[in-house]
């Protein structure tokens, strides 16, 4: 944030507020870790501050610290629909465009209250009156404690933020491993360690609560992968049928697409996962190296993301999803092969 910003959301917040704050649709550990984080930070300074969720979260994401008092907007949408058009402020985060929020974005764009946005998505749109956006942060949730910093109230961070901002860092950043992992974000981590982030903790809470059917949905996954390697190239489909045998949870997907990463040589891995009440195929493409999946997705699959970690959809069925993927790859193929 430059120091004009800093000014305004000084100004803005030096009284108490009604704020609402918003996560993109399917919101990942980074969205619901930063949103928290934000939350439990603005109620400790004096404001009203509620997170409305456009959908449900996954199960592996309820522990945190202020999670069971999310709004979820399908479900709770008079009630959701009320404190957004009562708002004066709403923060939006982890997201780049009101397209990210689904059926939630009639809301936001009849709303009256000034934006604040702090993401790390390329191309922000440019409805906030106040745009905090670094498309070279690890994660919203490292922006949120940057965001608390601007303010000088790092002696705020308490245990719950810290948690919080500890749980969007670490899922964004493959557990530190990513590109955009810097030696800021490690100091950024151990400051919220001696700040209370229970590493260990967290990070079991996140990753090892598998229910045996994700690991056997995990199995079918893998199975289905089709390796291309004339384009350095892997993908995974999976049906609503698939997902219906392995008794399919919110969530049970996530990180299937970095499999086909693990391969050697393979440098571009890709997951379409069908919804049959959306009819759509929702698709995560994932990269290592220059080939930009942001710019894949965008031109090819209405959706996008960053250089190494985009999504996308298709609303034709799975051969023709399919179909249509690979004959796209040979005008990439100098991108993936050399
Ligand atoms: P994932 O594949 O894990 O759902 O998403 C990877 C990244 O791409 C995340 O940063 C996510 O916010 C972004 N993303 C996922 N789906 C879409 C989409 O449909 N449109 C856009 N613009 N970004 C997406
Ligand atoms: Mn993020």
């Amino acid at each position: 944030m430059n120091f004009e910003q800093i000014e305004a959301l000084k100004q803005l917040l030096s009284t108490s507020k009604r704020i609402a704050i918003v996560p993109h649709k399917n919101p990942d550990g980074d969205a619901i870790g930063s949103t928290l984080a934000l939350c439990h930070y603005l109620t400790k300074k004096g404001h009203h501050a509620h997170v409305i969720a456009p959908n449900d979260f996954p199960k592996f994401l309820k522990w945190m610290p202020g999670a069971n008092r999310v709004f979820n907007f399908e479900r709770h949408n008079t009630e959701t629909k009320k404190i957004i058009a009562e708002a004066e402020l709403i923060f939006t985060l982890d997201f780049n465009d009101f397209g990210r929020v689904g059926q939630m974005a009639e809301s936001l764009e009849n709303a009256s209250a000034k934006y604040i946005m702090v993401d790390h998505h390329q191309q922000p749109s440019d409805y906030a009156d106040i745009t905090y956006s670094d498309v070279l942060m690890s994660s919203t949730c490292e922006m949120v404690y940057n965001l608390i910093g601007y303010m000088g109230d790092l002696d705020v961070i308490d245990e719950d933020i810290a948690n919080c901002i500890y749980t969007g860092i670490m899922t964004d950043t493959g557990s530190f491993k990513f590109k955009a992992t810097t030696s800021q974000t490690h100091r950024v981590v151990a400051d919220l360690m001696d700040k209370g982030a229970n590493n260990t903790e967290i990070h079991e809470r996140i990753y090892d609560t598998n229910s045996p059917s994700r690991l056997h949905l995990l199995g079918c996954a893998l199975k289905n992968m089709v390796i291309l390697e004339e384009f350095n190239t892997a993908y995974i489909s999976l049906t609503q049928e698939e997902l219906d045998h392995y008794s399919y949870e919110k969530g049970d997907t996530e990180g299937f697409v970095n499999y086909g990463l693990t391969l050697d040589k393979i440098r571009f891995a890709v997951i379409f996962i069908e919804n049959k009440e959306e009819g759509i195929f929702k698709i995560s493409f994932r990269s290592v190296g220059n080939f930009s999946v942001n710019e894949f997705a965008r031109n090819h699959f209405h959706g996008g993301g960053h250089t190494n970690a985009a999504g996308g959809r298709s609303e034709s069925n799975l051969e023709e999803t399919i179909n249509h993927f690979v004959s796209l790859l040979p005008q990439y193929k100098k991108a993936l092969t050399e």
